[in-house]
């Protein structure tokens, strides 16, 4: 049976005392409306630690358009069913003051957080770095699990982690469904029609990396695919970029690449996804 709390200061306790016994924590932070992406992590967290443990909370420093963040799909108790069944070991959520009882300084993202994403949602990552640092308090966990579905936030969280001498950060490959679509909390607001429409974001993805695959190095080349590709479909895009997976840059790389990685954000209708291809990895871990 799974442990759920409704206060961090509880779950703090919990975890506390589990490190005390000795026990290595693996932790999963979310905000909830849970999928099978986020149970891919907390399987592999229990994989690979004594337990597992998941935050779910909506945090609203990250975001910076009210209605987005009004919006966003919240159901707690199926959330505890989804991660019982999953074999999870505790799960915990709170109010925002009760996760922030002080208000807190903002934590610096790093250079990662410069660029793409980071343009194009307004102190974003610098409400990730602050609550991420805040969880990173409450649970001393041995490794937390993060998706590359955000793969840019992955870059954000392994460098706060470096910065802070810790946890160990676990980056987990994108959960799709069959066709395609990166499972998000989000698609729970796309109607059949949506859905459809937002299946044009993998498709570019796929064109960029079909690109690569038959020996298109060139960043401009690679990019002028990606954005070919999305013109094609009824999206309205917030960006469509090449970058090198392993230096990030703010801006394109230009010339040839060794490695490349395709992000992309579009809205469909009022809700807005992303999603992301490593061209350059093997396939089946490409994401
Ligand atoms: P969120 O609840 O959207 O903040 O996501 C919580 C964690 O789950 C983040 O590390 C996400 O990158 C990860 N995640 C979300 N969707 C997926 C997916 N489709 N596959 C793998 N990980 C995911």
């Amino acid at each position: 049976m799974i442990v759920r709390f409704g206060h961090p200061g509880d779950a703090a306790h919990w975890c506390a005392a589990e490190g005390a016994a000795g026990r290595t924590l693996g932790f999963v932070p979310t905000m909830g409306a849970l999928h099978e992406g986020h149970v891919a992590l907390v399987r592999r967290a229990l994989a690979e630690n004594d337990r597992a443990c998941v935050s779910v909370f909506v945090n609203p420093l990250q975001f910076d358009d009210p209605a987005d963040f009004a919006a966003y799909p919240r159901d707690f108790e199926a959330d505890v069913v989804r991660l019982d069944a999953a074999g999870c070991s505790m799960v915990f959520t709170g109010t925002p003051e009760a996760f922030f009882p002080e208000r807190p300084a903002p934590v610096d993202p790093g250079p990662c957080a410069e660029g793409l994403e980071g343009e194009h949602r307004n102190g974003h990552f610098a409400g990730v770095a602050t609550v991420v640092a805040r969880l990173f308090d409450l649970v001393q966990p041995t490794r937390a699990y993060f998706g590359q579905k955000d793969f840019q936030q992955a870059l954000v969280v392994r460098d706060l982690a470096r910065r802070r001498g810790g946890p160990q950060i676990v980056v987990h490959p994108t959960v799709r469904e069959p066709s395609g679509l990166a499972l998000s909390s989000r698609n729970a607001r796309l109607d059949a029609e949506g859905r459809q429409r937002a299946l044009g974001l993998h498709r570019a993805l796929r064109a960029a990396r079909a690109a690569w695959l038959a020996g298109e190095r060139r960043a401009r080349s690679l990019q002028r695919v990606l954005c070919g590709a999305l013109e094609r479909e009824a999206l309205s895009i917030d960006y469509a970029e090449v970058r090198d997976p392993e230096r990030w840059s703010a801006r394109a790389p230009e010339g040839e690449l060794d490695r490349a990685v395709a992000l992309v954000a579009a809205r469909v209708g009022a809700v807005r996804l992303i999603d992301n291809l490593v061209l350059s990895a093997p396939e089946g871990e490409a994401g």
